[in-house]
């Protein structure tokens, strides 16, 4: 029976929350699954992608791939997808697996969709609903005449359960082509404020320019601790200056869709919209009782943000202590 190759990621040794959603979805499917994993974090890992779904296990634990690299990670994807035999691929819509799988794609010939939403598979069949026009609209995508069907879900999209520890999975090390390197990355910088990654994140509380500076994103800070949320922002204050882009949301920032998601002086465009509209409780605060971001909120609150965040903060202090 052909199988599912699902491509997954870890962070700080911890298998990330999208792959746990690819893994647990592939084993709904009733084909038979495999994780690739690359890089050093995989080898301790390699038992959390059995919890999660993988019946086996392609790893390759050179520290070669503890930081992505576009041609060293598409011939390593490309030979495993061969490998195993795989009709289906799943992996993220993260930013380097956007820019990964066209690359895998083009070298085997398979057809790949993006920014997946909805995904349902029937024997060969794969429909995948996407958003169009930064969500104004969604498509259905199918693939026609691709041997190799790449899907690239955006992530906390698909449920996850727990993990189930008794699983277990085969699992084999292998040491893929590397090829000659037209470019070598020597160091990747975290943002220092960014705890979780925005597009892992259960909780994102978002500031926008109706915090007037900077130095105010550190009432957002303060609710975020209380919340264990990850902080984010609009574009507006990026281009700012105020904070650095891994810090966006949107349409040409980072997509979320936690299950809360607090805006703090963002209007609402279309744009900002694009990257949060998924989230399953949305908070606005925001002094325009006009402001487009109240027509998408779960929970409108019109007043100054300055009066009411740290009144919540306060508030979810007593609640959470
Ligand atoms: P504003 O639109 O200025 O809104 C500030 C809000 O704060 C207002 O609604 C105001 O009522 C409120 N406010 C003011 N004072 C207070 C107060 N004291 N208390 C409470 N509320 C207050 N934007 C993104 O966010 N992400 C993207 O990825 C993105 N991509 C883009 C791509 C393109 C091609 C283009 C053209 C634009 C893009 N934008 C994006 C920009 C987008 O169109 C908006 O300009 C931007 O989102 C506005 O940011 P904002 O809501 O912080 O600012």
């Amino acid at each position: 029976m052909s199988k599912v190759l699902v491509f997954t990621e870890f962070q700080n040794g911890n298998l990330k929350r999208s792959s746990q959603e690819l893994l647990q979805f592939a084993a709904t499917t009733g084909k038979p699954v495999v994780a690739l994993a690359l890089g050093s974090q995989a080898k301790t890992g390699a038992a959390q992608l059995a919890h999660h779904g993988a019946q086996e296990v392609l790893l390759c634990a050179d520290t070669a791939y503890d930081a992505y690299n576009p041609e060293l990670f598409s011939v390593a994807a490309a030979e495993a997808i061969q490998q195993a035999g795989a009709s289906l691929v799943l992996a993220s819509a993260s930013s380097s697996g956007k820019d990964l799988f066209p690359r895998v794609a083009a070298k085997i010939g398979a057809g790949v969709v993006s920014d997946g939403t909805e995904i349902t598979v029937s024997g060969d069949d794969v429909k995948v609903k996407k958003p169009m026009y930064a969500g104004k609209c969604f498509a259905t995508a199918q693939f026609e005449n691709a041997a190799t069907k790449i899907v690239l879900m955006r992530a906390n999209q698909l449920p996850v359960a727990a993990a189930d520890t008794s699983k277990t999975a085969t699992i084999t090390e292998h040491a893929f082509t590397k090829p000659s390197l037209k470019t070598l990355i020597k160091e990747v910088v975290k943002g220092a404020s960014e705890k979780l990654d925005l597009t892992e994140a259960n909780v994102v509380v978002s500031g926008g320019r109706g915090l007037k500076e900077a130095a105010n994103f550190s009432m957002l800070n303060d609710l975020a601790s209380v919340l264990g949320a990850t902080v984010g922002a609009s574009r507006a204050v990026v281009d700012a200056g105020w904070v650095g882009h891994s810090m966006q949301v949107g349409q040409t920032g980072k997509t979320v869709a936690p299950t809360l998601y607090i805006a703090v002086g963002i209007s609402g465009a279309i744009q900002h919209l694009a990257g949060m509209s998924g989230s399953k409780v949305i908070v606005a605060i925001n002094n325009d009782p006009n402001a487009p971001i109240f027509q998408k909120a779960t929970y409108g609150i019109v007043g100054d943000a300055f009066e009411i965040v740290p009144k919540l903060t306060e508030e979810f202090k007593k609640i959470l202590a």
